[in-house]
């Protein structure tokens, strides 16, 4: 028997409004403006990702810097649950901002402060705080692996070693006398002496830490303490597979050390590991550690799952492979917390791969209606691309507020700044309601209003199920709540019944229409233009 579906939306009920549809056609706009957002304070956010220097430029000195990032964060999340112009992120992820020769400050020189380029230790407090009064979460890039070749540590070892001193700064890294003219793998040359070598993995300018000595174990507690003193939520951890170079098990124990002895100090600290692997070994010893979360880079870039199965409509092998990584995951720890991502600083943007409005849309609605925490890339909710050099400062430029009023933001070391959006900056898109960035509000609201998104067990669709080419999802269980994520990658408007063993007494809760067409619901049977995602949701 079918039964008559009420269009009676979960939100609708807790503002006390009740919404019907007559024809059983709902909108978009019904269910999101009377969406109750529900944050519980935990470890699950909806990170953005921010590259200091490119984000906003306070001084006019062509440098984005703190001043400039806290004076944007009413567009990420104003903190007001009532309003609907901030894009809803609730968590920021700041690229290094460590003093460093470099534009990138992956090579730290002191890592107890801010380098000058972007600010002081009080604009720091400062940006904290007002991340604080929005709700928003901070972790920093902390670079455990190496410093600069600049770090005074290193240099002092350099001198000592090159005096036949290798017991005292020489300790806190890998530095060796060679008697011939062999340079062990991974190392490389003391200009002032060719005997004397150092352990290097990504550049000479690079060299890395040993954590063989306790010493160095002690001075990353101590930077560790400095910045969760100073109100952060976690740590970004740079390269975490290098610590020991191809072995993953002491890699995994040098991180387990560090997110206990954090853990120590902060019981609810939050840390994500960057440890570019497909290698789903790898992934789960990594995983023994205990940290939270690794960024699934399996899924990421234009080779992976997000990306190019959107491109191709393959929702099987889309579902399938997030499946098989939930559980692989979690079967290591019930407590991992995946972190799904499209790209970052390292790769080449998803607008590049992506192109059409319709497709960057629907790689969003696909990775932000994944378990775990998401990592929304600067610019990436505007469709920027990479510049035309492709090089790493390419993938790192200038943020686009105003397409009408370029900003002279080339800390990138890029020395121009182009409009690489799809549809304008900030401000043209928030104009625009069918702009990418008012997507991507949607999918941050799904997410927002059913805490059970992020925070769920995910399990697979009964074979039953059938809703013709292009659509499947899965279910994601947490609670009481479980949460049906259905997709339709494919070309076609797929029209379906949810059957009762399917789901049963369930309420939509989120729609998503990336191109055009509308979700439309009537008794039992649902139907999804090509490219949409609907969310139903049942209470046990
Ligand atoms: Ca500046």
């Amino acid at each position: 028997m079918k039964r008559v579906l009420a269009l009676v939306f979960a939100l609708a009920i807790t503002t006390g409004a009740l919404f019907f549809s007559g024809c059983g056609t709902v909108t978009t706009e019904d269910l999101q403006e009377n969406a109750k957002v529900n944050i519980p304070d935990d470890k699950y956010n909806n990170y953005y990702q921010i590259w200091v220097g490119s984000f906003c430029d306070s001084d006019d000195d062509g440098i984005g810097d703190l001043q400039g990032i806290i004076s944007q964060l009413d567009y990420l999340n104003d903190g007001d649950d009532t309003t609907d112009d901030d894009l809803g992120v609730t968590g920021l992820w700041l690229s290094p901002m460590m003093p460093s020769p470099s534009y990138h400050k992956y090579d730290v020189t002191d890592y107890y402060n801010i380098d000058e380029q972007f600010g002081t230790l009080d604009d720091f407090d400062e940006l904290i705080k007002e991340c604080d009064k929005r709700g928003l979460d901070v972790i920093i890039d902390l670079v455990p692996n190496h410093c600069s070749f600049q770090h005074p540590w290193f240099q002092k070892a350099l001198k000592e070693a090159e005096q036949g001193n290798f017991d005292g700064y020489a300790k806190y890294f890998n530095i060796e006398k060679v008697e011939d003219d062999t340079i062990p793998n991974g190392y490389n040359v003391d200009p002032n002496d060719s005997s004397i070598v150092y352990e290097s993995n990504f550049s000479d300018q690079m060299p890395e830490w040993n954590y063989d000595y306790e010493g160095t174990k002690d001075e990353f507690e101590k930077i560790a303490k400095f910045w969760i003193d100073r109100g952060v939520a976690g740590f970004r951890l740079d390269a975490v597979r290098y610590i020991y170079m191809d072995e993953a098990d002491k890699s995994s124990d040098a991180l387990k050390w560090f997110y206990n002895t954090c853990k120590e100090m902060k019981d609810d600290i939050y840390m994500v590991g960057e440890d570019w692997t497909g290698d789903m070994n790898e992934i789960t010893t990594m995983y023994q550690s205990g940290i939270d979360s690794l960024f699934s880079f399996s899924m990421a870039d234009s080779s992976g799952k997000f990306i190019a199965d959107v491109v191709s409509g393959a929702i099987g092998d889309l579902t399938d492979g997030l499946l098989n990584y939930e559980t692989k995951t979690k079967s290591v720890n019930e407590n991992v917390i995946n972190a799904y991502f499209l790209t970052n600083h390292d790769m080449s943007r998803a607008g590049d791969f992506l192109e059409e409005q319709y497709l960057e849309k629907m790689a969003a609605a696909v990775y932000l209606m994944t378990p775990g925490n998401t990592f929304t890339y600067y610019g990436e909710e505007l469709g920027m691309e990479t510049y035309d050099e492709g090089d790493d400062p390419a993938k790192r430029t200038a943020m686009i507020w105003d397409s009408d009023n370029l900003p002279n933001v080339t800390a990138c070391g890029i020395d121009r700044v182009e409009d690489n959006t799809n549809g304008g900056g900030v401000k043209q898109q928030l104009a625009d309601e069918n702009s990418i960035l008012n997507f991507y509000k949607q999918c941050f609201k799904i997410r927002n209003t059913c805490p059970g998104i992020a925070r769920g067990t995910m399990s697979a669709l009964p074979d039953s199920f059938n809703g013709g080419d292009g659509v499947g999802g899965y279910y994601l269980t947490y609670g009481d709540d479980t949460y049906l994520i259905l997709h339709n990658l494919g070309d076609e408007e797929q029209t379906f019944e949810i059957t009762e063993d399917v789901m049963s007494d369930y309420k939509i809760a989120g729609m998503l229409t990336a191109k055009d067409g509308e979700i439309s619901a009537e008794n039992n049977s649902l139907t999804m233009p090509s490219y949409s995602t609907v969310v139903l949701h049942s209470t046990k």
